[in-house]
């Protein structure tokens, strides 16, 4: 039997106790049942923010990125085809820089877009610049 891994729902954000096992199995959260996974990225404001990446034992994949940013538009649809294939292994989500302007400060964002890639509450990895889908997903496997 291995460990119970901690995932953070999508929906209310409360943390459900998962069997890694079972983890590809696409459960429904405890409190709410709306699935712990939806293969789309997740959308956090800075009360989420800290939710996923202070409990989830899933590596969470951040793109920082802003509406009037070409190069993050243009990036969307990578990085949504990513999260489609990386989930449940990872979380894949989205922090809008223009609304979250004390996130972008406090993690000292200067271009965007820009993935970092948390792990047990800290960041582990980080790349500034647009990526296809291709290339994300082999960046982000070399991490773990
Ligand atoms: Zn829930």
């Amino acid at each position: 039997m291995s460990e119970p891994r901690i995932v953070v729902c999508p929906h209310c954000h409360s943390p459900n106790r998962v069997p890694a096992e079972r983890l590809a199995d696409s459960g429904s959260c405890g409190k709410c049942s709306s699935p712990l996974f939806r293969g789309e990225p997740l959308e956090l404001d800075a009360t989420s923010f800290d939710k996923h990446i202070g409990r989830s034992d899933i590596p969470v994949l951040v793109d920082f990125w802003a509406p009037w940013c070409g190069p993050c538009r243009a990036m969307a649809p990578a990085f949504a085809e990513a999260a489609r294939q990386l989930e449940p292994e990872f979380r894949l989500s989205k922090v809008n820089t223009e609304e979250e302007q004390q996130l972008a400060a406090r993690f000292g964002i200067r271009s965007i877009p820009t993935l970092a890639l948390f792990r047990n509450g800290r960041e582990v990895a980080r790349q500034a610049g647009a990526m296809d889908a291709a290339s994300l997903m082999r960046w982000v496997r070399s991490l773990v």
